[in-house]
């Protein structure tokens, strides 16, 4: 938490998120041939029913509301989303699976994200949303980084990535996100792109991420890319993932948020 400053009564609040965006990976496929039928012990006719019977009526769940507005906690759509990433872990030829899903999400979204180029930060939980290296006047961009369990203990185990955004609530108590952070296990993940369909799985990885860091939690639908656990028959955003995608690309526009 960072002292107020600059507009009086500002507050940066670092949310939750971090520790509700660790996905677990579970069964990652290990046969190659012919897919089984994913639907048949399930009667689902259709991916809007299917996202329908979901435990969330809407097919999709936020992570934080706006203690005033009591509207979901969503980036200004005003405000394009700048971001820089550590490759330094991550397995060769990634890179491109990034871009293509900051592209996915910007598209499902609406908003604008902006490529800022590499950087050499690493990692951290406690990253704030501000930082000197950026500037004095800016919200740091968005990190996506590439690490692995020993240096980001949260990523033990099954769990592939970790994503949350942190939000500046103004004088008047909105709050919208402006800076976040995506950390995705470079170990994990290259065994999973080494596996069948792994690019995809890679990608679906990433999205998941992203969908985290602009506002989306988890779901009970296992159809979903939001299901908390990795699920190799979804690699792209289904009807539940785009319509939150959709709503947190529709937040207020605030255009005044304050940089200290
Ligand atoms: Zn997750």
């Amino acid at each position: 938490m960072s002292p107020a400053r600059g507009a009086a009564a500002a507050v940066l609040a670092l949310t939750t998120s971090l520790a509700l965006g660790g996905c677990v990976l579970t069964s990652v496929a290990t046969d190659d041939g012919p897919a089984p039928s994913t639907t048949s012990s399930a009667p689902a006719p259709d991916t809007t029913s299917a996202a329908a019977a979901s435990a969330d009526p809407a097919g999709y769940a936020v992570l934080e509301t706006d203690e005033v507005t009591g509207a979901p906690i969503t980036y200004s759509p005003c405000r394009p989303i700048a971001y820089v990433t550590n490759l330094a872990g991550a397995p060769a030829g990634v890179e491109e699976l990034v871009e293509q899903a900051v592209a996915v999400i910007a598209e499902d979204t609406g908003l604008t994200f902006t490529d800022e180029g590499s950087t050499d930060e690493g990692p951290d939980p406690e990253r704030e949303a501000q930082l000197a290296e950026y500037g004095d006047d800016v919200w740091a961009p968005v990190l996506i980084a590439w690490t692995d369990d020993e240096a980001i203990p949260d990523l033990a185990g099954d769990t592939v990535g970790l994503a949350g955004s942190q939000a500046y609530t103004d004088a008047e108590g909105r709050s919208s996100y402006v800076s976040g952070d995506v950390m995705l296990d470079g170990p994990d993940l290259s065994a999973i792109l080494e596996g069948p369909g792994g690019e995809a799985q890679v990608r679906a990885v990433v999205l998941h991420e992203l969908g985290h860091l602009v506002g989306l939690d988890h779901v009970d639908d296992p159809t979903q890319l939001m299901f908390a656990e990795d699920n190799p028959e979804v690699t792209e955003p289904a009807a539940g993932d785009l319509a939150g995608l959709a709503a947190m690309g529709a937040g207020p526009c605030v255009e005044d948020l304050a940089t200290p």
